[in-house]
């Protein structure tokens, strides 16, 4: 685990949430990844936030695959269908 500023090594991590992400349906289920993300500080610059998630940017509340899917489905749909 890395600072998400200065991606240094020297970190203390502080403590954690819970983080609700919709993703991709599977048929017509929908589906919602539960996940612990670790809150970090850094003993080099003084960064506090969160640890970086590798499937969601920034502060969104869905994946980056829900994401694709939406763009894709928007090619072939309307935005009322897709939603
Ligand atoms: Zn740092």
């Amino acid at each position: 685990m890395r600072c998400p500023c200065c991606k240094s090594r020297h970190i203390i991590r502080n403590s954690y949430v819970w983080r609700d992400f919709k993703t991709v349906p599977i048929g017509h289920i929908p589906v919602v990844l539960h996940t612990k993300i670790q809150h970090i500080k850094c003993k080099n610059c003084g960064c506090d936030m969160q640890e970086e998630i590798h499937f969601a940017h920034g502060k969104r509340t869905y994946t980056a695959s829900l994401e694709n899917l939406v763009i894709d489905l928007l090619d072939i749909e309307t935005i009322n269908p897709v939603a």
